[in-house]
């Protein structure tokens, strides 16, 4: 049990840390159309910072820690920062997500610096949808990343998908995995960077589960480990698990575990929440552990009881916060 508790007496014990805010894809969703602006390389936390820095917050009662980004395997020598985790931290459940390009040459290294887990994030099965999706992707290059995962034995494997307008009607695509490989295909309901609904892009995620009844009668199912607030579902016959994940339409704030650490070393208590703490500018004047775990707290005691109905976000894009 995590001795981080809120105010509103939810147990905080998960991180999830954004190690760049780079990108090798450009999603319509989650990067501006206009390009972005990325951070100087002295203006993210460096490797030793964010080990100091989870020393300090699994002490404090954090269990689980999630690499996301940007996309974290442009950040050079990543299996590096996991294998330095794994070493000073072995109690600590380490997982990754990914848009999968990458897996190919870093799946095998990934998994022996000690990666138990990843997410690969493959919003469509269709090659020119997932073109149009990512604006520079290649599909085949992302299910070759999924594959390289298998291979290279991380268990589970996920796949996540933001539901967007194309969905409902290419859902066959996601069918055929789950029936062919051991992989656990979660529907995510899409949030606005912008605040209010996105009319072209938003679909409740229930729309999507009676899509896919015809393709056979989906069984509740439990849930993989590190399942966070997905509910599952099960095809006669498939390897894999549907599952479903709807910030939006039935929102899991009561439940909530989190806490967010950018790339530039802010914490964030809430993905939809502009007040942030300065992790970055502790760490680097020379601090005690008592001042880290104090700004954690602090951080802590911002947390609201829930996001508002989306209305506040965010005041950064998505793949500066790390979904
Ligand atoms: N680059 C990695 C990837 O794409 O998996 C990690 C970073 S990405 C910001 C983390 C997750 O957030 C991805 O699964 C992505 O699809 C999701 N995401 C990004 N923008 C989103 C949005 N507006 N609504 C819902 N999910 C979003
Ligand atoms: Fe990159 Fe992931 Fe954002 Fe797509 S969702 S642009 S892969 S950070």
């Amino acid at each position: 049990m995590s001795s981080l508790i809120d105010r509103f007496s939810r147990p905080i014990n998960y991180l999830r840390l954004a190690v760049t805010d780079r990108c090798n894809l450009r999603c319509i969703y989650c990067m501006p159309p206009e390009g972005v602006t990325h951070l100087a390389h002295e203006e993210i936390l460096s490797y030793e910072e964010i080990l100091r820095f989870l020393r300090v917050a699994v002490k404090a009662g954090v269990s689980k820690v999630r690499l996301t980004g940007g996309e974290p395997l442009v950040r050079k020598d990543v299996e590096h920062l996991v294998e330095g985790i794994a070493s000073l931290l072995p109690s600590l459940d380490i997982s990754l997500t990914t848009n999968g390009i990458l897996l190919p040459t870093k799946a095998e290294k990934l998994a022996r610096a000690g990666l138990k887990r990843v997410n690969v994030s493959i919003d469509s099965m269709q090659p020119e949808t997932y073109r149009r999706i990512t604006r520079t992707g290649e599909l085949r290059d992302a299910l070759a990343g999924l594959e390289a995962a298998l291979e290279a034995g991380l268990s589970p494997v996920k796949v996540n998908v933001v539901v967007l307008a194309h969905l409902p009607e290419e859902l066959e695509g996601f069918v055929d995995l789950v029936r062919r490989l051991p992989v656990h295909v979660r529907f995510i309901e899409y949030m606005s960077p912008c605040g209010a609904m996105d009319r072209p892009y938003y679909v409740p995620a229930g729309e999507i589960m009676s899509k896919l009844v015809p393709y056979g009668n989906l069984q509740k199912a439990a849930p993989p480990p590190g399942a966070g607030p997905a509910r599952y579902f099960r095809l006669p016959g498939a390897k894999g698990l549907f599952g479903f994940i709807s910030p939006v339409s039935s929102h899991f704030c009561p439940e909530c575990n989190r806490l967010r650490l950018t790339a530039d070393g802010r914490m964030r208590p809430c993905l939809f929440s502009r007040d942030e703490t300065d992790i970055k500018a502790v760490l680097r004047k020379g601090c005690a552990d008592e001042d880290i775990l104090r700004a954690i707290v602090r951080c802590l005691e911002k947390k609201p009881r829930d996001h508002g109905g989306l209305s506040s976000f965010a005041g950064r894009a998505m793949y500066q916060i790390g979904g």
